[in-house]
């Protein structure tokens, strides 16, 4: 018995990356998996595909999940073409990593509202649908940076410390009903996201400081993830899974 069989999942930006990696997980066991981008329509149909190379369903919807309205619609299509929700997966993410005094506002305010507005938008809109059903699994993926911050992301960092009290927040006001809300904060991953940052001596560099020695994949963080939607961890609820080798201990 595949532990999702009979759910359905969306994952925003997974059309590459660690969103893929997730989306790819959820459908392997069993999901049906709504596969949201903003703009790279060709790499989510990719998503779709493998999805589709291992038995599973997807469905791919294209919104900005920074913008109100567009996460509404994401999960209105979402749950018309697939009947109900049951785990989100607010994935989406993006940087402007710059030094303080060069920051733009245009650079703060886009990752703000990429990687946390984009945060409340999806779960606003998940919240009745999940509420009314009494079941829910909603992962939010921070970061490393939001645990210990990192020079030169501020906005980032602000962004993804700011999701953790987000989430235990809700998962106060939604615990009663049934749903569950959780974070995944990775460590270093290679993706397009980390291309610039991960140059070969800052490679070296992050696998010195992680004491398991190497850095994480998409697949490391699709399992976190899965394990947090599925039923082994219904009594799981308001935590920070840090999935990065141990380079940030708490
Ligand atoms: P990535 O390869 O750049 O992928 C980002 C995904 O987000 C893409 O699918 C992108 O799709 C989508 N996206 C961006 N803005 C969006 C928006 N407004 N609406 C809908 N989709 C949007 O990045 P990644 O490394 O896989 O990162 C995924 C998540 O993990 C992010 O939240 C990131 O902060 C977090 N994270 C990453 C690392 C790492 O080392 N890679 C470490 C810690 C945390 P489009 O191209 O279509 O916009």
């Amino acid at each position: 018995m595949k532990r999702f069989e009979g759910k359905v999942a969306i994952v925003t930006g997974a059309s590459r990356g660690i969103g893929r990696g997730i989306a790819l997980r959820l459908a392997e066991e069993g999901a049906r998996v709504v596969v949201n981008h903003r703009s790279s329509a060709e790499e989510a149909d990719e998503t779709a595909q493998l999805i589709h190379a291992v038995g599973g369903e997807a469905l791919v919807i294209q919104a900005d999940v920074s913008q109100f309205d567009e996460a509404q619609r994401l999960v209105k299509e979402a749950i018309a073409a697939f009947g109900q929700l049951d785990v989100l997966v607010n994935n989406a993410g993006t940087t402007r990593d710059t030094l303080i005094m060069m920051m733009k506002e245009e650079q703060w305010d886009t990752v703000i509202d990429t990687n946390l507005k984009s945060v409340f938008n999806c779960c606003k809109a998940a919240a009745r649908p999940m509420v009314k059903r009494k079941y829910g699994r909603i992962i939010n993926i921070s970061s490393v940076s939001g645990l210990a911050g990192q020079a030169g992301q501020t906005n980032y960092a602000a962004s993804k410390a700011a999701v953790v009290g987000f989430s235990k927040s809700l998962a106060k006001e939604l615990g009663s009903r049934n749903i569950t809300v959780n974070v995944v904060a990775p460590g270093f991953v290679h993706t397009a996201l980390t291309a610039d940052i991960l140059t070969e001596d800052n490679t070296r560099m992050a696998i010195e400081a992680t004491p398991l020695g190497r850095l994480g994949t998409a697949e490391d963080v699709g399992a976190a993830v899965a394990f947090l939607a599925s039923d082994e961890a219904s009594f799981v609820t308001g935590q920070v899974l840090s999935v990065d080798g141990g380079l940030v201990m708490q």
